[in-house]
């Protein structure tokens, strides 16, 4: 289970697509005087993500099939 806080979500947050649960994204902050070192870091779904220079928020939207993204399997998923 998510204990996902709605209240700390910005009115704007980005919303990145992915095929999976997670996914590295790279926040390059803003435009031109916004910008900074791009930071990465994983964003899993049903779990937003500040960034930690910025203070931008990121959701994941899963818009594939979902599951792990390394797909090998370790789990209980075989086929
Ligand atoms: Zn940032």
């Amino acid at each position: 289970m998510y204990f996902f806080h709605m209240s700390y979500l910005q009115e704007s947050p980005a919303v990145i697509g992915s095929y999976y649960d997670k996914r590295i994204v790279g926040c390059p902050g803003g435009e031109e005087e916004d910008e900074h070192d791009v930071v990465w870091f994983w964003l899993e779904k049903g779990k937003p993500h500040e960034c930690p220079v910025c203070s931008q928020y990121f959701v994941l939207e899963v818009v594939g099939p979902g599951g792990p993204p390394d797909g090998h399997g370790d789990d209980d998923d075989h086929h």
